[in-house]
């Protein structure tokens, strides 16, 4: 039996790439999304192989359409089959209250985060309807759609809200093809994508807000992502799941 394929964006750190760790363990064939970083992406290529996936790096800015389109290609050479997808890849930028908000920053989070995530679940829904067996995506969010992060990434969490609400709507438009769609809205987890909003001891810091009082692990976030796409999770569709420690 041929393994299914997994389609991970950002796969080269944080929770990206403790989805594929753990979608390898669980079975998946994998695509490693990433924009520049190949030492990571080579990283978590070795790992998956270890456990038995074949792996697919697709270095791709996913605010790029036609790195996008070049991608699928690759996977249609490639695999011919795509069966799973975690729409991941996302940035922040440093904290910032709106009046200080450029148009330049405003058009770089929603390009990555709004339109490279629709614009990716699109061409993977396209592959799904022509192989006529369903499929699962899953769209990471954040609990920043929920809590409007004022004074600190309120461009962000606008960007996320958006995928919130695209989720639902690409739900209702595939389910009676057998196609779930899910978003799924991490609290604060320990990555490197705080350093890049300018503040590295952001999750130590704010950790204390969090009603279990400690930040999430990327792995945490995989083993839920993981469970969405699974069949134990066949008769959910459209949901969105907070997995934030409670907050
Ligand atoms: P990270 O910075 O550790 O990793 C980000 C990944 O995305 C990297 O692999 C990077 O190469 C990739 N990436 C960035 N821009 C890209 C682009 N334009 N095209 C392709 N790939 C790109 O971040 P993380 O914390 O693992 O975040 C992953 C997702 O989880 C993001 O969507 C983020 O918004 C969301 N999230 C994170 C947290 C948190 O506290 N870490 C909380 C809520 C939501």
């Amino acid at each position: 039996m041929t393994r299914p394929v997994c389609l991970i964006t950002g796969a080269s750190a944080g929770i990206g790439a403790a989805c594929a760790r753990l979608a390898a363990a669980r079975g998946y064939d994998l695509v490693l999304n990433y924009r520049t970083d190949h030492d990571g992406a080579h990283r978590v290529a070795s790992d998956v192989e270890r456990a038995g996936a074949h792996a697919l790096l697709c270095p791709a800015d996913v605010a790029d359409p036609d790195a996008i389109e070049d991608m699928f290609a690759q996977i249609d050479d490639e695999f011919g089959q795509l069966d799973a997808l975690i729409n991941n890849a996302g940035i922040v930028d440093h904290a910032a209250s709106v009046t200080e908000l450029t148009h330049a920053r405003l058009r770089r989070m929603f390009d990555v985060n709004v339109i490279g995530a629709i614009l990716v679940a699109g061409a993977a829904v396209r592959r799904m309807q022509a192989q006529g067996d369903g499929g699962a995506i899953v769209n990471i969010s954040s609990a920043a759609a929920r809590l409007g992060s004022a004074n600190e990434f309120v461009d962000y969490a606008a960007a996320k809200a958006a995928i919130d609400t695209f989720t639902k709507g690409l739900s209702d438009e595939v389910a009676a093809e057998g196609i779930r769609v899910m978003s799924l809205r991490p609290g604060l987890i320990e990555t490197g994508i705080h350093a890049k909003g300018g503040s590295p001891d952001r999750a130590m810091r704010l950790s204390g807000n969090v009603p279990m009082r400690r930040a999430g692990t990327a792995e945490e976030i995989a083993h839920a992502a993981l469970w969405l796409l699974s069949d134990e999770a066949s008769y959910i569709t459209g949901s969105t799941l907070d997995v934030s420690g409670g907050r």
